[in-house]
């Protein structure tokens, strides 16, 4: 069963779609199974992560733009080659376990929508798996 998702995106941000992906899978009625979350775009990712301290949210886009900054050497004209190397090191998609029809998320773990390249209007899809 397949769940399209919507958002827009005015900054640059880690955004916790935890809530979007635990209704896919109560909707889906799937107990036991697996969630993939994926992302169809170049400039955004999708990864899980703390999601108790803000703080961490913060220091990873802080890291990311530390560790991926803007080059005059990048040839792509867009102008967004950072925010496509944030995507490629974050990645396009995560696989979560759902057991007895919850999430087997850790306690400080939420699945985060990550903008590299705002303001945009975005989607994700959830595909539940029984299994
Ligand atoms: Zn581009």
């Amino acid at each position: 069963m397949l769940f399209e998702n919507k958002l827009t995106t005015p900054k640059e941000a880690f955004i916790d779609i935890t809530p979007q992906v635990r209704e896919a899978v109560v909707k889906s009625g799937v107990t036991d199974g697996i969630a993939i979350v994926y992302s169809p775009h170049t400039t955004a990712g999708i990864t899980i992560n703390e999601n108790a301290d803000p703080d961490v949210v913060h220091d990873l886009l802080l890291g990311l733009s530390k560790a991926f900054f803007d080059s005059a050497e990048f040839r792509h004209n867009e102008g967004n080659s950072a925010a496509h190397l944030k995507a490629t090191a974050i990645g396009s998609s995560v696989t979560v376990i759902i057991d007895g029809g919850e999430l087997l998320l850790g306690t400080w773990q939420g699945v985060y929508f990550c903008e590299f390249d705002p303001p945009r209007n975005r989607k994700f899809f959830v595909k539940i798996i029984k299994g």
